[in-house]
């Protein structure tokens, strides 16, 4: 599929039909499905229970939410929105999720984070692409929840190259020391908010951060998991 081809205002990214968001209705079936996922790093897991991976080796997140699975067709528009100028999907990724957080939220009677904190771009890399797009994430996110964001809490110091570029076994290696914090106070409950999460390095390196720093309860809000 030629994404760029696709890409009207005012029409269903995959089918065109006119509508006043990304995506239909219809096309929306295909994608965000209701799956069983480990609740605390949100893999694919049909019993809805911590997964081998996290109770192997927990990461440093207690939990993650994310709006849909990496996987065709959905993963275009994810392509899109980082790679191909379209931030403002921003709007609707944030208003899906925070549409299924609601529910969640208030069966469960959990509490919001104080601030939410989008994974930071290495400045080469931001000036590039002109915008950070786990910044814009957070900011719609917040249009409806009403919770901060933060973006100067943490600078990205290393220009890591793409996680997607790398074979799994090296990307916990290199993310190892790619954030830094400023001196600001840190609150005791953060969302980190990102695009999408693929092995859960890059999160987990800067929860692992946040958590030395005194967090104690860290969630990962990303649009999509692999
Ligand atoms: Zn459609
Ligand atoms: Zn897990």
């Amino acid at each position: 599929m030629d994404v760029k081809k696709l890409i009207l205002p005012g029409a269903c990214f995959f089918c065109l039909k006119k509508v006043n968001h990304a995506w239909c209705a219809d096309c929306e079936q295909d994608f965000i499905l209701e799956i069983g996922r480990c609740p605390v790093c949100a893999r694919k897991n049909p019993y809805n229970d911590i997964c081998g991976a996290c109770l192997k080796q927990p990461p440093y997140f207690h939990r993650a939410e994310i709006l849909f699975n990496y996987q065709h067709p959905a993963s275009h528009l994810i392509k899109a929105f980082k790679f191909k100028n379209r931030p403002e999907l921003a709007r609707c990724f944030a208003e899906r999720f925070t549409e299924n957080l609601t529910i969640k939220l208030n069966n469960n009677n959990r509490i919001l984070p104080d601030i939410l904190l989008p994974v930071p771009l290495h400045k080469n890399r931001q000036r590039q692409r002109g915008y950070n797009q786990s910044l814009e994430f957070a900011a719609q996110i917040s249009k409806h929840i009403r919770i901060k964001v933060n973006s100067t809490l943490c600078s990205r110091i290393k220009n890591t190259d793409p996680q997607s570029a790398l074979p799994m076994s090296t990307r916990k290696n290199n993310v190892k020391g790619a954030f830094c914090l400023s001196d600001e106070t840190i609150p005791k409950h953060i969302a980190i908010v990102d695009d999408v999460i693929t092995t859960g390095s890059t999160v987990d390196e800067l929860a692992r951060l946040l958590n030395k720093a005194g967090c104690e309860t860290i969630e990962i809000w990303a649009v999509t998991r692999a």
